[in-house]
């Protein structure tokens, strides 16, 4: 996958259409358009663009006996790089490329510098000047670029790439602002984006912290959650779900899963809580006599739990429900929004998740002024009136002010990803259903929609999984599984006593599942090559 940093004499014949240098720059820049590679032009080269292309209207005027004015140039130029930049990617010029002048060339020397930042072999400088080609190995003319060995791009699991594409002018203007207004720690965009996050979920308060497991913490610390409670949630989920209860101190009451929806099944919920307070093991495996404090749901792969049931269920037994919804953001369940499920609502912007930052972050919901008072404390140290009041044991847990400020450029398309991700996963589902038997698509129930953060199959056994995702590697597309251990076979849980068998459904599922590349920007040809494959190794 190359990109290229199209140098101005490049642009130059390309929007002059300067015969000959046209031909082999046209076919340069359509050759990485079909090797998925970017086309780039460097924001601190502007004005001369502007300028140069401008002359070269002229003189070609003048060649054709006519004349051109300089205004009428300059517009005309004006004019047709705003066309030609529309698909293009803008590369910022930093601080670090202003300092050139101990440069006897500082135009090249900005280029050199501005290519430092990619890594070997992503970006080339694509440039029909002598110097530049000499001075760098980056640099290459348009013949050099044809003749190269060219490799096709693999399908990502992820691809972050093409989201930041959509974004780069966004989210450079908001990280540099918080770069210049200095303001770290809980500057002005948290409350922007705790403001946006609320109404986006449809919710009262939104307290973001510094990643989804220290969501989950705050939430069990606001219950006071501590030794000898039980908390009940699934073995089929990411380990930090049951590790905040344990780290409390609490224990994980496991209870297996629906084998269709992958998420606590309600009806094993009951039985737990019914073996926790007879404390009889036989109707349910429990790890020890304990009371029974809440209930921790996982929207995996982001599918909403049972929540009708599940909060009825919380309601007889006089449980908190906390909502993990880490995977989840921008699921509905009955036109209401994931995060607002539950009595308080966790999720994550760990960067693989649908909602992602560029490190770690999270936030947490509620509509409850109590819980979010406190939630709001135990995030700064246990805060009471200032920071140097400390009316309980807190933690350290805001979300950075830079990391907010990428979420807010990424919430101005995040519905639109939702409704991206929903066409991927409907396309796959419509392809995968009718043309497989020997595989289970998703099942998403009636008046639910999920937010895929995974497009998750089960196999027909563990051997074809394994060749689907070995010949799916072959062929350059990833797939991972989630998860293939469920907890309460973690050697980290081992202290429970839990047996494999003990929850069969999600032992089941472990053996059989597995992840399809999902994201918003999933492309026909990889939808198409996925496919392929998938139908091949099944007629095997
Ligand atoms: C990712 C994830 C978490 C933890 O989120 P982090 O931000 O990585 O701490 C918790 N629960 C589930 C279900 C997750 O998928």
């Amino acid at each position: 996958m190359p990109d290229l940093l199209l140098d101005v004499n490049i642009i130059v014949d390309l929007c002059a259409e300067r015969v000959p240098y046209v031909g082999p720059a046209l076919e340069a820049i359509s050759r990485c358009q079909q090797e998925q590679g970017r086309l780039w032009v460097y924001a601190g080269s502007v004005q001369t663009i502007h300028w140069v292309l401008a002359a070269e209207l002229r003189r070609q005027e003048e060649q054709s006996g006519r004349t051109l004015g300089w205004t009428s140039a300059l517009d005309a130029s004006r004019k047709i790089l705003r066309e030609f930049t529309e698909d293009k990617q803008w590369l910022a010029a930093l601080a670090y490329e202003g300092d050139v002048f101990q440069s006897s060339d500082p135009e090249d020397e900005q280029l050199i510098r501005a290519l430092d930042r990619f890594g070997d072999g992503e970006m080339f400088l694509l440039t029909r000047d002598q110097a530049l080609l000499e001075k760098t190995a980056r640099a290459m003319s348009p013949e050099q670029f044809l003749a190269r060995d060219s490799n096709s791009r693999n399908v990502d699991f992820i691809d972050l790439k093409s989201q930041q594409d959509k974004l780069r002018p966004a989210l450079e203007r908001n990280i540099h602002r918080a770069l210049h207004h200095g303001r770290y720690i809980m500057g002005p965009e948290i409350r922007e984006l705790e403001e946006r996050l609320a109404a986006f979920v449809g919710g009262k308060h939104c307290i973001t912290c510094s990643s989804g497991t220290d969501a989950l913490f705050m939430t069990l610390m606001a219950y006071d959650v501590g030794p000898g409670d039980a908390v009940f949630t699934t073995p089929f989920t990411f380990i930090a779900t049951a590790e905040a209860i344990s780290f409390l101190g609490a224990t994980p009451v496991f209870v297996d899963i629906d084998p269709r929806t992958f998420n606590i099944d309600p009806n094993q919920l009951e039985l737990g809580i019914e073996a926790l307070m007879s404390n009889n093991p036989s109707i349910h495996p429990l790890p020890s006599a304990l009371s029974p404090k809440g209930i921790i749901t996982v929207d995996l792969f982001g599918l909403p739990a049972d929540y009708d049931s599940i909060n009825a269920i919380a309601r007889e037994y006089g449980l908190f429900v906390i909502e993990d919804a880490a995977q989840s953001f921008g699921a509905e369940y009955h036109g209401k929004k994931a995060g607002t499920l539950a009595d308080i609502g966790c999720t994550s912007f760990f960067p693989a998740k649908p909602l992602g930052c560029y490190g770690d972050g999270g936030a947490v919901f509620t509509d409850d002024d109590d819980l979010a008072e406190k939630m709001r404390s135990i995030r700064v140290h246990g805060k009471g009136s200032d920071k140097y009041d400390n009316i309980r044991i807190g933690l350290n847990a805001r979300l950075d002010t830079l990391q907010a400020a990428i979420l807010l450029a990424k919430m101005e398309i995040y519905p639109r990803e939702v409704q991206l991700r929903q066409e991927v996963a409907e396309r796959y589902t419509d392809l995968l259903s009718t043309q497989s038997s020997a595989l289970s698509t998703p099942f998403i129930p009636e008046g639910m929609k999920s937010a895929w953060a995974q497009y998750s199959l089960l196999a027909r056994d563990e051997a074809l999984r394994q060749r689907i995702q070995e010949r799916l590697k072959e062929a350059g597309i990833p797939t991972a599984v989630y998860y293939p251990k469920p907890l309460h076979v973690q050697p980290a849980f081992s202290y429970l006593g839990y047996s494999q068998d003990d929850f069969p459904v999600a032992l089941e599922t472990s053996k059989t599942i597995f992840s399809l590349p999902m994201h918003p920007y999933v492309k026909d040809w990889e939808l198409d090559r996925v496919l392929t494959i998938l139908k091949e190794v099944e007629r095997i």
